[in-house]
């Protein structure tokens, strides 16, 4: 039996500000009668996620591109790969059998080929959603914890500082050190966002840093002993300010520099005097470094879920077609929480 395969692309290198002109959805027929011998899976996706990362792959030079095979350049007009959930509609691979729901590298497409060696695994879904394992439970969770955990090594009492805190990892970030014990600042792009850290996510305090115009000073009045920790998802001015502001002994994960991602020329120059007399650890991290750490993180995650002691933030849309402005919303902070796009029901 063949089907038809849409799914999405891009038409040129993305060199700035993701448009909808920069995408296309293609289709073609895929075969689902496979060769016997040919040691293959193919998966109907489900849910995929959203990242950020992508738009480095999609241009045409990044210096990510080269440092790990999930951050190699994407080929204009090829599928992309991206982490999500499928189930098992053909396979030759004697580990996985029609009807199995598998997480790993699909595409941002209805199906996907897997050949043997790609990243697959059977899912435990221990009950929880399907979608909860492309976001808090999948790879923007692991994020969080081992660039909180791992790095920052939070103690109780501490005063950790967020950005994109209402973000896919943000959001985590923020939760699991309440859970330990630390005093949590978040800053976001809206009053909405700002009020749903406060009043769902159980963060101490948060800001809106569009409103702000002196971020040096808003980060003095929110934090007049310090900041112990800082989670840096956005890179730019805001590290510099961070920087200004930490602790003697202070860590900063650098976990993404989302601003920078559009502008390279808001590189951030933090003050390396304040670096060394203070002694601050500023460590970057891949998630993807951290897999060894997966099931401590997964059974603490799942116990806290089971507890209510984390919320799940999730911004679903629906539809192959609504991946490229899935994608956008998060250059124009749009999005609440994980974007995850659901291709179809099981
Ligand atoms: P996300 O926070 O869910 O979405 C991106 C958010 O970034 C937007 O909602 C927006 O929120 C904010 N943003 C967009 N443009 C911005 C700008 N110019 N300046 C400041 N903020 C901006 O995305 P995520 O998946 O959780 O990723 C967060 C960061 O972590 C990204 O930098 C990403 O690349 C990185 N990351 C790293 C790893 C790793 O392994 N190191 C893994 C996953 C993600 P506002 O409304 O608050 O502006």
């Amino acid at each position: 039996m063949d089907v038809v395969n849409r799914y999405i692309t891009i038409n040129n290198h993305v060199n700035g500000a993701p448009q909808d002109s920069d995408f296309e959805l293609k289709a073609s027929p895929l075969a689902l009668s496979l060769d016997p011998a040919s040691n293959v899976v193919i998966v109907k996706n489900l849910y995929v996620s959203i990242d950020p990362y992508q738009l480095n792959r999609m241009k045409s030079f990044s210096a990510s591109q080269k440092t790990s095979d999930f951050a190699v350049a994407i080929v204009p007009g090829e599928a992309i790969d991206t982490y999500g959930v499928g189930k098992v509609v053909a396979s030759t691979n004697p580990e996985f059998d029609k009807g199995d729901i598998v997480v790993g590298l699909l595409n941002w497409g209805e199906f996907t080929v897997i050949k043997a060696g790609g990243m697959l695994n059977k899912l435990n879904t221990m009950g929880f959603p399907l979608s909860y394992h492309v976001g808090i439970l999948g790879f923007s969770g692991l994020t969080a914890y081992a660039g909180l955990f791992e790095i920052c090594k939070p103690k109780k009492g501490e005063k950790v500082f967020v950005s994109a805190a209402l973000g896919s990892v943000g959001n985590l970030v923020g939760q699991f050190a309440k859970l330990s014990g630390c005093y949590v600042v978040g800053c976001a792009g809206s009053k909405e966002k700002v009020a749903l850290l406060k009043e769902k996510l159980g963060f101490d305090d948060a800001f809106n840093y569009r409103e702000e115009t002196d971020l040096n000073s808003t980060l003095k009045s929110y934090f007049p002993n310090g900041i112990d920790i800082y989670f840096d998802n956005v890179g730019g001015e805001m590290q510099e300010v961070a920087v200004s502001n930490m602790n003697i002994n202070g860590r900063i994960a650098v976990c993404g520099v989302i601003s920078e991602y559009l502008d390279s020329e808001k590189r951030a120059a933090p003050s390396m005097i304040e670096v060394i007399y203070k002694r601050i650890k500023i460590q970057g991290f891949l998630a993807g470094d951290y897999l060894n750490i997966f099931g401590d993180f997964l059974s603490t995650t799942c116990d806290h879920l089971r507890t209510g002691k984390i919320q799940p933030l999730e911004d679903i849309s629906d539809g192959v077609e609504s991946i490229p402005s899935a994608f956008i919303s998060l250059y124009r902070g749009q999005n609440i929480g994980k974007k995850i796009v659901k291709i179809a029901e099981e």
